[in-house]
């Protein structure tokens, strides 16, 4: 049985072109780049060329570049890192309560050590307002980390508002671009960002690798500490085959930038509307207009979320309940309680995530056998009462 592949948000599979340009750096030129011979300095040169291309695709420049262990390493280097080096002019951080846990565990770390941290609220298609964010800052504010677009219902966030208040401001600000970098065009520059974070595996590049943009003269204090590798902001010998492949899927992602936005947006739509008309019941989330062209969460009426992720799987459809990282857990996503859905209506939720390698056919085929599957929960549930 073909598997559909539908969660492309949690990751995706790496391009083969990735793959190849990241092969001869395993145990052909496996030099350190710290170190001084031949191997070693070709090793570095193909790391400084994966920057350049980096940071030209964000229109940074290289020596803001710092290479990371991927997107939750990047926002903790960010968040604490700030923190730390802005403690002696403040020690409050606004964010926002839909962020993912590799930012709000951050903060929530941070509070144990005297930070304060507001938590602002979403509407209900889980969009922040930059008048609340206004509103929220204090003489005592140091930073302000709001995501691009949220991993579970795809809501893009007004970040060049934002960006633009805390520019007024003079506070920092931080997003999480994880899933929208290689997705979505991103220029720091007029977003007028200090940090932005992102990780290769959510763009056909591996896992285990990610960036952290810092703007020049933004204050971070490392958090990993030894040799003096990224600036000394990230200390631990560069992954080479990592990095390359993250700056080769960049290159792919550029190129297949626009045309793929248009087609996913449109199969997703097309979805959207197909599922309506066959389950009663249904209620979509997020923004209608801003949203990831690939990402649709509905929340299912009589149809627990979980169980209904295990009865496509069983028949060779993967998407999620939500975000990879508390799919394994019953408590109801704080991203749907956060837009005001009940526990029982979060809880009766799925997330397709589409990509690159999703094909019309494959939509078709979810649309033969998800009804079913849903009358099937529905009816079983009746009995059970
Ligand atoms: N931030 C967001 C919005 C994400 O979706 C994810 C991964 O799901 C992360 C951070 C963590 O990234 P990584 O898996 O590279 O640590």
């Amino acid at each position: 049985m073909p598997t559909v592949y539908l969660d492309h948000a949690a990751t995706t599979p790496v391009d083969p072109e990735v793959v190849s340009a990241m092969m001869p750096y395993f145990t052909g030129a496996y030099g350190n780049p710290a170190s001084l011979h031949a191997p070693g300095q070709e090793a570095r040169r193909a790391v400084e060329a994966a920057r350049d291309t980096i940071a030209a695709f964000i229109n940074a420049d290289p020596d803001e570049i710092v290479f990371t262990g991927g997107g939750t390493e990047s926002d903790n280097l960010a968040i604490k890192g700030v923190a730390m080096a802005g403690r002696k002019h403040g020690d409050h951080i606004v964010t926002s309560c839909i962020e993912h846990h590799a930012v709000l565990e951050t903060c929530r770390f941070l509070e144990s050590q005297g930070f304060r941290v507001t938590y602002l609220p979403v509407d209900k298609a889980g969009m922040v307002d930059p008048d609340e964010v206004k509103r929220a800052i204090s003489a005592g504010t140091i930073l302000i980390s709001i995501m691009h677009a949220n991993n579970e219902i795809g809501t893009i966030q007004p970040i060049d508002e934002i960006g633009r208040i805390a520019r007024e401001k003079g506070i920092y600000f931080h997003t999480d671009a994880v899933q929208t970098f290689g997705h979505l065009p991103t220029d720091v520059g007029a977003v007028g960002v200090d940090l932005l974070s992102a990780s290769a595996h959510k763009l056909y590049g591996p896992k285990g690798v990610g960036i952290l943009f810092v703007k020049k003269g933004t204050a971070v204090t490392p958090q990993l500490h030894g040799g003096m590798h990224e600036q000394g902001l990230r200390a631990s010998t560069h992954n080479v085959p990592a990095i390359v492949g993250m700056a080769r899927a960049i290159e792919l992602a550029e190129r297949d930038l626009s045309a793929e936005e248009g087609r996913l947006a449109a199969l997703r739509d097309q979805l959207e509307l197909d599922l309506l008309a066959a389950i009663d019941g249904v209620r979509v989330n997020g923004h209608a207009a801003e949203r990831l062209p690939g990402n649709l969460n509905m929340s299912i009426e009589g149809a627990e979320g979980e169980t209904l992720v295990l009865n496509l799987d069983m028949v060779g459809i993967a998407c999620s309940t939500g975000s990879a990282c508390t799919s394994m857990d019953l408590e109801p996503s704080h991203v749907l309680t956060a837009i005001g859905l009940s526990p029982t209506t979060a809880l009766s939720t799925v997330r397709f995530s589409l990509g690159k390698p999703t094909r019309p056919e494959e939509l078709s085929y979810v649309l033969d056998v998800m009804p079913g599957i849903v009358k099937n929960l529905r009816a079983l549930r009746r009995n059970v009462r």
